[in-house]
């Protein structure tokens, strides 16, 4: 965890007044407690095709052939601009090397989901939309992990995108010495127990995903894509305490030869309050890590499933 992973954010969120009426809608966790852990970029879809601050609302239309993006109040269509910049702008973000999205959520721009959506001459909308940026981004490129800043509000679910976040960017980093048959079974091993952690499904996917495309004679890039394709789309479902657990108990398995019986069984006490709702996550990781330090057991296996994201975040004794 060396590098910083860059993160791409809706400008407003980090306090930047671009929003249409002139002021900004500043996400503070991003801005005050965890900008030190990522290199933000944020970016103002809206703004970056001229449309101004401060400026109309817009809103997404359905026309009854496709949906545009349009100002109601003087019919203006900035659709195609937007498309267009949309392209443009999420291949460079792309290039830079960004490891994540955070969408400004509600916006006809940047909303991943429930985005108001209005029919042609009617003032009420359905919310079953996605903002036209975001649309675009998430379509080019679905291997990497987005979410709204309203999400990151629940301990739980901020852990999670963040430990995407760094599994994306520990893959990014290794694909920048160029991809191999090797270094992707390596990458897979190496992320086996938090693959189970997180998706017990995903992993077995993911086995199979890179047996095939190796039988297939694919090239070692693009079975790479389509393995953090498939990861991200599978690791987008929240994890359970089921799961972690399991993987606490194969750590448990590794360590059983060292720990006396006392010792074993406090283990498998505390596990069990975990997945009980009755201790955080954070416990029974630090046992087992002091367990496996001590013994000098320590590998990278255990390490990317124990310290998925860096524990300065704050947020694993929340979880
Ligand atoms: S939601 Fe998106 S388009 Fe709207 S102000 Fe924020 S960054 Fe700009």
């Amino acid at each position: 965890m060396d590098n910083k992973p860059r993160l791409a954010v809706s400008a407003c969120l980090l306090g930047e007044k671009v929003c249409h009426n002139g002021d900004s809608a500043e996400f503070r966790a991003l801005t005050n407690e965890w900008n030190g852990h990522f290199d933000l970029v944020g970016i103002c879809p809206e703004v970056d095709i001229g449309m101004g601050t401060p400026r109309p609302a817009t809103r997404l239309a359905d026309d009854g052939e496709s949906i545009r993006l349009v100002n109601p109040q003087n019919g203006n269509d900035f659709t195609s601009q937007m498309l267009e910049y949309a392209q443009l702008q999420a291949n460079a973000l792309v290039d830079s090397g960004i490891c994540g999205f955070v969408f400004k959520k509600d916006s006809p721009s940047c909303g991943l989901e429930h985005v108001k959506v209005y029919r042609n001459g009617h003032d009420q909308a359905v919310r079953n939309g996605m903002g036209m940026f975001a649309k675009i981004f998430t379509t080019l490129y679905p291997h990497i992990p987005v979410i709204e800043e309203s999400r990151l509000t629940d301990p739980q679910q901020a852990e999670h995108y963040f430990a995407r976040v760094h599994f994306f960017s520990l893959w990014y980093h290794e694909g920048k010495k160029g991809w191999t048959d090797k270094a992707i079974k390596e990458f897979h091993n190496v992320n086996n127990l938090f693959l189970l952690s997180r998706s017990p499904d995903a992993k077995r996917k993911l086995g199979r995903l890179i047996i095939q495309g190796f039988d297939n004679g694919e090239h070692p890039e693009t079975v790479a894509l389509a393995y953090m394709t498939e990861a991200q789309q599978s690791l987008n479902v929240l994890t359970k305490a089921g799961p972690i657990a399991h993987a606490m108990e194969r750590v448990l398995g590794n360590l059983s030869s060292n720990l006396s019986k006392s010792e074993r069984q406090e283990m498998l006490d505390v596990i069990h309050d975990f997945r009980q709702g009755l201790l955080p996550r954070s416990v029974p990781l630090a046992l087992l890590q002091n367990h496996l330090r001590r013994y000098h057991i320590d590998t990278a296996i255990h390490q990317r499933f124990l310290s998925p994201i860096p524990s300065s975040l704050g947020l694993m004794a929340r979880v």
